[in-house]
């Protein structure tokens, strides 16, 4: 008995020293302060991000007149059904994004994923979760030179932390121009056809994972595929929406 109490004792101090390790590993990813317990950023730096609060029910465009819905909602409603974005596409998001998807940083994506999950389970608190998550793909020579799919990446930390399966189930059929330099006409025809189905989505909520929403091109040509093929909601969840 007493062997038994000593071992336990000793695996305890061992669980004791290896949390504290950890938490003196964590380092804030913006002022490199200690980071909280499991996340590398300070909690000062946490409530400084720039909150996306007053959006568009429909597309979460930012709104700063209190209208429920933007203008372009209002003309013509989008495939998806719900958008989820914590932030708004300003710094330091937009930097510590730019970090993660074109340096690799894959410590800036866990802070990030970490807590846009618990935003979007506390948005979910009463409603159904997705069945299904599906990230944006990438072609597969873009993802070549990159080297990975941000999008798949924090798709799969969802998955894990919702319990959810993640399933590549879009895949990009040719490769499309950059959006950013493209009007909105030549953004919607860019992305035209630039998605298949490789899977069954058919009686499925669907999240789909974006990293930046910005016109919602990318996105609603996504929807579109995915609710073609049966889905029967599409909710996406992006870290970050622009103005
Ligand atoms: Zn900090
Ligand atoms: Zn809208």
């Amino acid at each position: 008995m007493i062997m038994v109490n000593r071992f336990s004792r000793l695996i305890g101090t061992l669980i004791d020293r290896a949390a504290a390790l950890q938490h003196i590993a964590s380092q804030c990813i913006l002022c490199a302060a200690p980071g909280q317990k499991g996340l590398d950023l300070c909690l000062p730096c946490q409530l400084d991000l720039p909150a996306l609060t007053q959006c568009c029910q429909q597309c979460a465009l930012p709104l700063f007149d209190h209208k429920a819905y933007c203008g372009q909602c209002l003309l013509s409603t989008p495939a998806y059904q719900r958008v989820e974005a914590p932030w708004l596409y300003q710094p330091p998001i937009a930097q510590l994004i730019s970090r993660f998807k074109y340096s690799r940083q894959y410590s800036i994506g866990k802070v990030l994923s970490n807590i846009a999950a618990r935003r979007y389970a506390s948005a979910y608190i009463d409603q159904k979760l997705p069945d299904l998550i599906v990230p944006i793909p990438l072609h597969w020579s873009r993802q070549t030179i990159r080297g990975f799919n941000q999008s798949e990446h924090l798709a799969r930390y969802y998955s894990h932390h919702f319990n959810i399966p993640m399933k590549r189930f879009l895949k990009r059929c040719r490769p499309t121009a950059a959006q950013q330099m493209l009007t909105a006409d030549q953004r919607r025809s860019n992305m035209k056809g630039a998605f298949q189905m490789c899977g069954d989505v058919a009686g499925k909520l669907v999240a789909v994972v974006d990293d930046v929403m910005t016109t919602g091109t990318t996105v609603s040509e996504a929807s579109q595929c995915l609710l073609k093929a049966g889905a029967t909601e599409v909710h996406i969840w992006c870290l970050a929406r622009t103005e």
